[in-house]
């Protein structure tokens, strides 16, 4: 049993925070689908069940319906439950939102960041907060009923009056899934450098705690359960896909910087699209992958990394430093089933907790 993961580095423009492997070169995705389908062929059995399907980017919504088709054929999806695609608010229309969930998608990852046009224009997204709902309402009459939307607190000037608007506009859209992301400055991006010039000015982080524990709060009183530390789902409704890389289920990630996991290792193919398409069509990927073993220490960080980030925790017979001091400093506490979780204080500083459970 395992998930697999397609990665479409396309994107009609550079958001402004953005730091992952992503390019705006449209013409070549043609070639990049080519390239796909031979990774797909290749590579789709080392995972025995393929149950959930992730189309994820840069922006899968720039790819034409058919070759989406394409590429879920290649897969097989008839034992998936769950296919996921990323959908930039942008690109939606009734017509093509119709089309994939004809083709086999059931569950849609909204990426509207903002419901303020203002906001979504100093991050630089390519869409307005009108397109934002209209796309949630065009995608529920599609007749997709699963919908999950991202939202980014923690923006440069962003009040927290706006910050509660988007939660209302997310709750009256009857989504069923939030995903939300405090803005991180990554090295080299465009509002990293105007944050760094004085042009604008980061939020503080008494602030942006204040936003998040908002944002649970509100979302727990609605009936979400919070049950990632950036991931909130109605019952029944928690991403089927990204619990697997949570929780250590082996996946295989298809597509010019995709990463895989399958039988402790792991392995990535190059960020690199003409290194990709190249592989993909004349060579063979195997050649250009590049991968390595995990250590039982590498399994151990990584059980403690994955684990404290969701509701579930990591059993304390298998943490193995002490966790007391954590424990009575309110960071950390132990459910009734004997697991480690973190308290809500613990989430604000979730990095520090788990480096210092690592070994
Ligand atoms: S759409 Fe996503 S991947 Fe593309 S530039 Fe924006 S944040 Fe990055």
């Amino acid at each position: 049993m395992g998930g697999l993961y397609v990665h479409i580095p396309f994107c009609k423009k550079r958001c402004l925070y953005c730091d992952f492997f992503s390019t705006t070169l449209l013409e070549r995705r043609k070639e990049y689908v080519e390239a796909v389908l031979k990774e797909i062929a290749e590579r789709k059995n080392e995972v025995e069940e393929i149950k959930t399907i992730y189309l994820g980017g840069g922006t899968p919504s720039t790819l034409e319906v058919a070759d989406i088709r394409r590429i879920l054929e290649a897969i097989g999806t008839d034992k998936a439950e769950e296919i996921t695609m990323e959908l930039n608010p942008g690109d939606a229309t009734q017509e093509y939102l119709r089309a994939i969930r004809e083709a086999g998608i059931n569950r849609l990852s909204i990426g509207i960041q903002s419901f303020q046009d203002k906001l979504l224009q100093l991050i630089g997204r390519r869409h307005n907060a009108k397109q934002a709902i209209e796309a949630v309402k065009m995608a529920q009459e599609a007749g997709f009923d699963n919908i999950s939307i991202d939202l980014m607190y923690a923006l440069p000037s962003q009040s927290m009056a706006q910050w509660k608007a988007d939660i209302e506009t997310a709750l009256e859209l009857k989504v069923q899934h939030i995903s939300c992301y405090g803005l991180m400055y990554e090295e080299g991006t465009v509002i990293t450098k105007r944050v760094e010039a004085g042009e604008l000015e980061a939020i503080d982080e008494d602030e942006e705690n204040a936003m998040y524990d908002y944002l649970c709060e509100r979302l727990k009183e609605a009936g979400f359960v919070h049950y990632e530390v950036s991931n909130f789902a109605l019952p029944g409704y928690e991403a089927k896909h990204n619990s697997r890389y949570w929780d250590g289920t082996p996946y295989i990630g298809i597509g010019a910087g995709a990463h895989s996991y399958v039988g402790n290792v792991r392995s990535w193919n190059p960020d690199d699209l003409e290194a990709y398409i190249k592989g993909g069509i004349g060579y063979g990927l195997q050649v250009t992958r590049e991968s390595e073993t995990l250590s039982e220490t590498d399994r151990y960080n990584e059980r403690i990394m994955l684990g404290l980030r969701t509701n579930k925790g990591v059993e304390r017979g298998a943490i193995k430093k002490d966790v007391k001091a954590q424990i009575e400093a309110g960071l950390l506490r132990e459910t009734g089933d004997g697991h480690i979780v973190a308290t809500q204080q613990g989430l604000h500083l979730l990095n520090r907790i788990i480096e210092d459970l690592m070994i």
